[in-house]
């Protein structure tokens, strides 16, 4: 079976590729899977330039193997567009979600709802082989909230809302979740790519 290595330490995502890709006959691997002990550094000014960069990195080390990078975070355009590629140091420490989460809380304290408009970004990077990249981005609109809501999910998604299902992802199931996500959306793009591997 042809193995797919996702270019990420992130657990969190790690999961929701897996159960999104379910359907290939891909063996999909993390990277610790790959047995590939490896943190490349996020040095980018877009997701987009991160997931290339990491999607490369990885590629080099991966012995043929295909390589799927995923970089994401969120966007909120009253904070110019924080914490953007930062999403994951916004307060300091890298992976601190609970640091992460009250910063945002704070920077949008007492703001209306207006300034609390956010959006997920999704880019991710396949590379099939030197001549094969395949680059696509994915993104949903949601609303801060300002409470905690909802024990599902990880880093900001218990901040994340979504006035169409009045749930915030920490509200939703994966299964939910994962059809509408930004994750969601850039992995259907490059589902077409995926079935001409098979
Ligand atoms: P990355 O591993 O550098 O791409 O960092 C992504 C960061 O963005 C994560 O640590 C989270 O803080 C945030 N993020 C990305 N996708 C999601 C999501 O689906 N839900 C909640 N937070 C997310």
């Amino acid at each position: 079976m042809k193995k797919l290595i996702v270019a990420s330490n992130n657990d969190h995502k790690i999961k929701e590729i897996k159960e999104m890709l379910s359907q290939f006959p891909f063996e999909v691997l993390s990277l610790k899977e790959a047995s590939l002990n490896i943190d490349v550094e996020e040095t980018g000014s877009t997701f987009m330039d991160n997931a290339d960069i990491k999607a490369n990195e990885i590629f080099k080390i991966a012995n043929g193997d295909m390589v799927l990078a995923d970089d994401s975070g969120l966007s909120v355009e009253f904070l110019d567009g924080a914490p953007g590629v930062f999403s994951a140091r916004f307060a300091g420490v890298h992976g601190d979600t609970s640091a992460n989460n009250e910063k945002l809380l704070y920077l949008l304290d007492g703001e209306k709802e207006e300034n609390r408009k956010a959006k997920f970004i999704c880019a991710m990077v396949l590379i099939v082989n030197e001549d094969e990249i395949v680059k696509v981005q994915g993104e949903v609109e949601g609303i801060i909230t300002a409470e905690f809501r909802g024990e599902k999910g990880f880093g900001y998604d218990p901040l994340f809302y979504l006035p169409e299902y009045n749930k915030t992802f920490a509200q939703m199931s994966n299964k939910e979740k994962n059809v509408i996500s930004h994750r969601g959306r850039a992995l259907d793009k490059l589902k077409g790519e995926l079935e001409k591997l098979i």
